[in-house]
């Protein structure tokens, strides 16, 4: 079995990694000579859009998947009837544009928050009088860890606003003032069948996620089950899906989903029977999918800009280190730990000592693919 990825950043490398023990071939379509995926897999180096080289992963490969939204769709609609291309396109489609994302959301019952469609800047005052203060200002396409966001405050803050997030479209959205963000991970065989891990509960630090908890037995799991499936179904989806909620009161909104493996579904590895990485693998070639149920409780905590020491990460109890292999930067998500216990106590103590030993290294990333959500 052949599995070709479209990106070669880290969710490609654990794809690749989960893919070895299976017998599953992966090769990376990327253009970055040294992508993260590249040390553990077969790499083609070129353009996401080089029909040459999507020529090659058509003929070669069983199945073509992908790692990120912003895959060009035009490379998809190439590849789609040539090979098999997992999850559909149409769910990328979707995923890339947050008015046809926040607009399907609405199509199929599931709540979100209030929003207006910006095109200029008499938009977003317009928006601003109908939804609040205060708003969030967010480019349609290509946003990633709360860049091309922009907050208003007050209605004042509009002026200069759409220019600062580099022009429309735009979406302006309502501030929802959530008790907690949550996600919840959901995969799909390719015979319809439906499965949901427990869900995250998820924690950002200036815009980018720093810790994810799984939450088995949450009383809010049954709904974002309910959300994802509509989702899943109306795409009729093969793969990992990422559902990101909100939670106010007994409500869930849905903020995006991602059409691929995601960082709040990292914990996964250590934290639970089948990882999200094998079931994606699993999902998209054709077999069975795996128990997706939790293993004790576990953190994940993402390594922002640098790595800790390794030996002291270590040194806590449950920890497993997942170095990326990248070139620290500012803002740049170059690993992640996660940490296994049996009981709240002991998850807490183990929580706080990672904390510390990765502090000060969160800032807002450089670039899309330094985020690589
Ligand atoms: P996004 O790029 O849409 O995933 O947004 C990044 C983060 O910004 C989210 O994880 C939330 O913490 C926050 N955020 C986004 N949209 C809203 C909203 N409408 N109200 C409050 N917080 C939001």
């Amino acid at each position: 079995m052949k599995v070709g990825i479209l990106g070669g950043g880290q969710l490609a490398r654990m794809l690749a990694l989960a893919a070895h023990p299976l017998g599953i071939e992966t090769t990376v379509l990327c253009p970055v000579e040294d992508a993260t995926a590249a040390a553990v897999t077969r790499h083609l180096r070129g353009s996401l859009i080089d029909q040459r080289l999507l020529g090659e992963l058509a003929h070669g490969m069983d199945v073509v998947t992908y790692e990120f939204e912003n895959v060009p769709l035009e490379s998809l609609r190439f590849l789609d009837g040539r090979v098999a291309v997992q999850p559909s396109p149409r769910a990328l489609a979707a995923g890339q544009d947050r008015l046809a994302e926040k607009t399907l959301f609405r199509a199929l019952d599931i709540p979100t928050a209030d929003f207006h469609v910006v095109e200029g800047e008499a938009d977003v005052a317009r928006a601003l009088s109908v939804l609040g203060p205060p708003v969030l200002l967010k480019t349609r396409r290509e946003g990633y860890d709360g860049k091309g966001q922009v907050f208003l405050k007050a209605a004042a803050d509009g002026a200069g606003a759409l220019e600062r997030i580099g022009g429309g479209p735009a979406l302006a959205e309502a501030f929802v003032a959530f008790e907690r963000e949550v996600s919840i991970i959901a995969v799909r065989d390719a015979g319809g069948g439906l499965s949901f891990y427990p869900l995250s509960e998820n924690t950002h630090e200036a815009g980018i996620l720093r810790v994810a908890m799984s939450r088995p037995g949450d009383p809010m799991q049954p709904l974002a089950e309910d959300y994802a499936r509509r989702l899943m179904e109306h795409f009729d989806y093969v793969g990992v899906l990422a559902l990101e909620l909100f939670q106010v009161g007994d409500s869930l909104l849905a903020n995006e989903f991602a059409p691929r493996v995601h960082n709040s579904g990292h914990w996964t590895i250590e934290g639970a029977e089948t990882s999200q990485f094998e079931n994606h693998l699993r999902a998209v070639a054709g077999f069975s999918v795996g128990s997706t149920q939790a293993l004790g409780l576990t953190a994940m905590v993402n390594c922002i800009g640098e790595l800790p020491a390794l030996a002291s990460v270590l040194a806590v109890p449950g920890a497993h280190m997942h170095d990326y292999g990248k070139v620290p930067r500012p803002g740049r998500k170059v690993g992640h730990v996660t940490l296994r216990a049996d009981n709240p106590a002991d998850l807490e103590a183990r929580l706080g000592r990672i904390l510390h030993l990765t502090a000060g290294t969160a800032a807002p990333a450089a670039t899309p693919a330094d985020a690589n959500t």
